[in-house]
């Protein structure tokens, strides 16, 4: 089997940091006691600084006024928005990634949410054992998929059974949280971007 992970071709660099408007999460959304959409966030970034050569990724909360999409503007933003176009239901959340093609480096990055979904935070400590709340996407689930793409890794595209299982999987589940632990697939990713 081909173990080489797909890769987008660009790469962050260390200390890359996201700002997260409080202000911009859904009322309805569901919260397991002690989590916070900033604590799902953090632990996503962390999943991947954490890994071997993983760059260093933070994520921080401000108040940043009405509703910001993505744009190339210097500023990476994370947020929940009602995405708009075709098949824009059936979207989950999207990152945006804007790159210097002379260095490969990625220098904006936008991930938002979609409020056309149900949305929660789970306990992480149910993955592998269980899943989240099985009518919501859980965050640190997709979130963590989505930090892979401006890292640099593309999606798994092979039906086998360990790349079906990878984060960066292209498809999620309503109630899933194994994306929040990285698969061989992703950390071949990572190893193979930095
Ligand atoms: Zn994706």
């Amino acid at each position: 089997m081909d173990n080489d992970a797909n890769l987008h071709g660009w790469r962050l660099l260390d200390g890359t940091s996201w700002t997260y408007n409080p202000n911009s999460t859904p009322s309805d959304i569901l919260l397991s006691s002690g989590l916070s959409v900033e604590s799902a966030l953090k632990a996503s970034a962390a999943s991947w600084s954490n890994a071997p050569s993983g760059p260093v990724l933070s994520i921080t909360m401000s108040d940043l006024g009405a509703f910001i999409g993505p744009a190339a503007d210097g500023e990476n933003l994370i947020g929940f928005g009602q995405f708009t176009g075709k098949g824009a239901k059936q979207t989950l959340a999207a990152a945006w990634t804007w790159v210097d093609e002379t260095t490969g480096v990625a220098t904006d990055t936008d991930i938002f949410f979609n409020t056309s979904h149900k949305w929660a935070v789970s306990d992480p400590g149910l993955a592998g054992a269980a899943c989240g709340d099985p009518d919501r996407y859980d965050i640190q689930n997709i979130f963590t998929h989505e930090v892979g793409h401006p890292v640099g890794v593309a999606h798994s595209d092979d039906g086998n059974d360990g790349l079906r299982k990878a984060t960066m999987a292209p498809t999620a589940s309503k109630g899933e949280l194994r994306k929040v632990t990285l698969a061989d697939y992703d950390l071949n990713g990572l190893i193979g971007a930095y």
